[in-house]
């Protein structure tokens, strides 16, 4: 599979390869077509093979396909760590640099002000970690019901830093009609459990 075979927006083409690839890794050439028609995918990937990609890319080529929708974010993709949500930031900026989409980072160890602003001023994109999600919802400041895609990055280490609780409670603040793009490294039985429960139809790709 070459990049220019997936159906994406011609303007992340252009970012990818400005970015250097050649080709599109295997969880890429799997999960793509998948979520670019619009299905639930569940992605069993280690970190390094290129899975960021793997939902970014499709994510930014349906939303460039869609509308904006006043203030409201269209799209959420939760990180367990600060660390892994500012790289997931850096990848969306690179990748979506010919399009005019717009994201906030929401970490914690940061003060609320400047991630208010974001919210406020309308993003299609939030990159967040789990805790500070709900933090920004309890506070009134967020809206999740305008979420077309949702995305959960590795969440085996979510699974160990006992964030399930809230994943599961983020997914019932976003609609049910979302689409879902799922990653995990491993399939713990209730990593199993969560995608049984939330993903439609997924189609499991594993690499
Ligand atoms: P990830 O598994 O998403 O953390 O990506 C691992 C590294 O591979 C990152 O530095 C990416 O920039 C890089 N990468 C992702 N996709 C490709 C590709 N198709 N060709 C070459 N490098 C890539």
């Amino acid at each position: 599979t070459k990049f220019s075979d997936l159906k994406l927006d011609p303007k992340v083409l252009k970012a990818v390869a400005e970015a250097g690839y050649e080709d599109p890794t295997p969880i890429q050439a799997g999960a793509i077509p998948h979520a670019l028609e619009g299905r639930d995918v569940l992605g069993i990937a280690q970190t390094g093979t290129g899975k960021t990609a793997s939902f970014t890319l499709p994510m930014i080529t349906l939303l460039g396909r869609g509308r904006a929708r006043a203030r409201m974010p269209r799209s959420l993709v939760l990180c367990p760590t600060r660390e892994l949500a500012a790289q997931v930031a850096e990848n969306f900026d690179t990748y979506a640099k010919h399009t005019r989409l717009t994201k906030a980072l929401l970490i914690g160890g940061v003060s609320f002000a400047e991630q208010d602003k974001l919210i406020d001023r309308g993003v299609d994109v939030l990159i967040a970690t789990p805790g500070r999600l709900l933090d920004h919802f309890e506070r009134g400041k967020l809206l999740l019901t305008g979420v077309q895609i949702m995305v959960v990055d590795e969440a085996d280490r979510m699974l160990d830093m006992g964030f399930i609780p809230d994943i599961e409670r983020i997914f019932q603040l976003t609609p049910f009609t979302r689409q879902t793009l799922f990653f995990s490294a491993t399939m713990a039985p209730e990593i199993e459990r969560i995608t049984n429960t939330f993903l439609h139809a997924p189609q499991r790709i594993e690499v």
